[in-house]
């Protein structure tokens, strides 16, 4: 499976740095580890969350309701309490499992996958740049989730311009990939397309022209509401 960024929230330092090892070499995890309920909450958004029932400053159940009012993150919790009511009470602030300790990192592994494959609906063929996405799978592209009607060559030239947001791609690059030809002679067949392509995504995302070298895709954020 891929690597992904996971938080450990957990108090006990020698169980987290016997997970965050194991889960580092079994999968290639980043591990990003915090051993309060406060640290939990403050720390950068990550794909998934491990968080300990029993923490020094807060009750678990609490960092996992506040997590679930701000994101979507998969969460299973760890405990050392295999009573029925503390995992209901788990369950219940929105964690999507949990796990008993001691356990298995092979299952807790199991656990991740299955979390993940719930947690998130959209496919791997899915790019999002800022306002842009991009459904590889089904060659379709989207501005703030509205479809936007491309042609087969301009969905080809945007899939290789997202590949890499904010890298160029080169002139030659787009005309060997997408017309199978070299620039000579033909460039300005992608300097049409390229000027539809702008034309349709509007002001969903920024095609930047880099003079002698090529193009590269520039995300554009949406605004973000400001509180009156
Ligand atoms: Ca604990």
């Amino acid at each position: 499976m891929v690597a992904m960024r996971i938080l450990l929230v957990e108090d006990d330092h020698r169980f987290a740095r016997a997970l965050a090892a194991a889960l580092q070499r079994r999968a290639g995890h980043e591990i990003d580890h915090v051993t309060t309920a406060a640290a939990a909450l403050a720390a950068p958004a990550a794909d998934l969350v491990l968080l300990d029932l029993g923490l020094p400053d807060a009750d678990g159940t609490e960092v996992c309701r506040q997590l679930r009012e701000r994101s979507d993150v998969g969460i299973i919790m760890l405990t050392a309490r295999g009573e029925e009511r503390e995992r209901v009470a788990g369950l219940r602030c929105g964690a999507d499992d949990y796990m008993v300790k001691p356990f298995g990192v092979p299952e807790l592994q199991a656990r991740i996958e299955a979390v993940l494959r719930r947690a998130r609906p959209r496919p791997a063929g899915v790019r999002v740049v800022g306002r842009l996405k991009i459904d590889l799978d089904q060659y379709r592209a989207y501005v703030d989730d509205r479809p936007v009607t491309l042609a087969k060559k301009e969905f080809q030239v945007l899939a290789m311009l997202s590949a890499q947001p904010e890298v160029a791609v080169r002139r030659e690059r787009l005309m060997q990939e997408v017309w199978h030809t070299s620039w000579r002679g033909t460039s300005r067949t992608l300097d049409v397309h390229m000027t539809t392509l702008r034309s349709k995504l509007g002001d969903g995302a920024h095609i930047e022209t880099i003079r002698g070298v090529g193009y590269r895709l520039l995300p554009v954020h949406a605004d973000v509401p400001t509180e009156a």
